[in-house]
């Protein structure tokens, strides 16, 4: 029997990389890591992670002015953006630390080096050695993408975002998902000019149509110029490293920056997946089945490089799934079914479960909606709107689908996403008593469907 370096080596030190890591690690099992970036990966390093503290940092701007109305005598003075950037890149020093900190204590082995694989059971690092193990688990994430346009690489990605030395005074965004409209939300807050170009009809594609168009209608007034059905016609470079931008709506203008939130790639090339026969998909991302394996059976694959749902929570469960599977021998699939999740938009979106449009494509249902000025802000006089939703299925009387626009939305569905998951009816939400005076009282105090449908 031949006996490896390893049972597990792990390529990838993500959110998906490093949990699998450590748990197969704590099974007494021999593990190897290779990172060839920052430690943390996509979530901690350039994602989600600074990503909330930017949100943080830009929401005091109308924190300051509320304030004042409730009878605090401010004086309001510039954002710092040294400052901030200073205190983050420490904190995500530390991050990165911390993360160090745990695979060491697990005993796995880390390697800060690229690696591919040569291989069924071997990957070779990019100082030459090669390692083999019993089992590969590629977990390398993905990576945003520019258009295919001349002069895109004026642009900046998310990752730059970041890194930025300074502030731009105005900014072009491109996209309409979840990155382009966090970031419209967080510039705008810093005190940028921001403008967004989407190319759809309406930002937010694939989310409930109410949800979309309240917090389109509220990143409008709370200062971000958003035109919906919009593309760069051409883009140029302009004096003192300002860009010019001609639009598809007929606009000519030049901003300090552009950022294209035109969607992430999984980080498939390189690794020597095509010498290998692993099998990849149309948008290149490695396909595997529900135990997370690919059609070589000692390669396994996590997280965004499968392309199934981009989420960090989402490869943390893909990891767990993955060691209890191979290290218990429990053959776990993944669930991807009902998974709560936040965009970071101000106002900020929870949302679980079906859309009112998907869920109606379905089977009959009923919608219970409500929207209102929350009464902190409403008494500051800002025109600040939440909604409360809940698409419920006529036949079972489930609660198929949840979608809240308000401030804490992301705690919020959390919470509601047990209910859900647990099968909760209607009237289970209706038996619960309301938590007074809240916001999220009306999701048990809604008592009559606004349609059928
Ligand atoms: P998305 O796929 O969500 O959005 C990409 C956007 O770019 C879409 O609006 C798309 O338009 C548009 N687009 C794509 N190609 C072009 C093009 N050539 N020209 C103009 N517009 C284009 O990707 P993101 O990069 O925003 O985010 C990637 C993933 O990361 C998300 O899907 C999510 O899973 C995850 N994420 C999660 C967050 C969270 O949980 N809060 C935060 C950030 C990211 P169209 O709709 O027409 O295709």
């Amino acid at each position: 029997m031949t006996e490896f370096d390893y049972d597990l080596f792990v390529i990838g030190g993500g959110s998906g990389g490093v949990r699998a890591a450590r748990v197969a690690a704590a099974t007494g099992a021999r593990v190897g890591l290779a990172e060839d970036s920052r430690m943390g990966g996509t979530c901690v390093i350039r994602g989600c992670v600074p990503k909330k503290l930017m949100v943080f940092a830009s929401a005091y701007r109308e924190t300051f002015d509320d304030a004042r109305a409730y009878g605090w005598d401010l004086t309001e003075g510039p954002f710092d953006w040294a400052r901030f950037s200073g205190q983050l890149d420490a904190e995500l020093d530390r991050l990165e630390g911390v993360y160090r900190k745990l695979l060491n204590g697990s005993g796995v082995a880390i390697f800060d080096l690229r690696a591919r694989l040569a291989d069924p059971h071997t990957v070779v690092l990019a100082d030459g050695r090669k390692i083999t193990a019993k089992h590969i688990l590629i977990a390398t994430g993905g990576r945003p993408v520019r258009p295919d346009l001349p002069n895109a690489q004026l642009g900046m990605v998310s990752d730059d975002i970041f890194q930025m030395k300074q502030l731009p005074r105005s900014i072009l965004i491109v996209g309409g998902g979840y990155i382009a409209c966090e970031f419209a939300g967080i510039l705008n807050g810093l005190g940028v000019a921001v403008t967004q170009f989407y190319r759809g009809a309406q930002i937010l594609r694939g989310f409930d149509d109410e949800a979309r168009g309240l917090i389109a209608e509220m990143m409008g007034e709370k200062g971000v110029d958003l035109h919906l059905g919009t593309d760069i016609l051409e883009m140029a470079p302009a004096t003192d490293g300002a860009i010019r931008v001609v639009g598809s709506n007929g606009s000519d203008r030049t901003y300090d920056a552009v950022l294209f939130a035109t969607g992430r790639t999984p980080n498939t090339t390189g690794l020597g997946l095509e010498d290998l026969g692993v099998a990849l998909g149309r948008q290149g991302e490695i396909v595997v089945d529900a135990y997370s394996q690919t059609n070589i059976p000692s390669v396994f694959a996590i997280g965004d490089v499968t392309n199934r749902v981009t989420l960090t929570p989402v490869a943390i469960r893909e990891a767990m799934a993955f060691v209890e599977t191979v290290f218990h021998g429990n053959p776990t699939p993944v669930d991807h079914a009902l998974i709560p999740s936040a965009v970071f938009t101000q106002p900020e979106f929870g949302t679980v479960g079906l859309s009112e449009e998907a869920a109606r494509a379905q089977e009959p249902v009923e919608i219970y909606a409500t929207s209102f000025r929350p009464m902190q802000t409403a008494f500051a006089g800002r025109a600040d709107r939440v909604m409360m939703k809940l698409v419920v299925s006529q036949a079972t009387r489930k609660v198929l689908g949840c979608h809240i626009v308000a401030p804490q939305a992301g705690e919020m569905i959390q919470l509601a996403g047990i209910a859900i998951k647990m099968g909760a009816t209607k009237e289970d939400f209706d038996r619960t008593v309301a938590v007074h005076p809240t916001m999220s009282e009306e999701l048990v105090t809604m008592k009559t469907p606004v349609r059928m449908a």
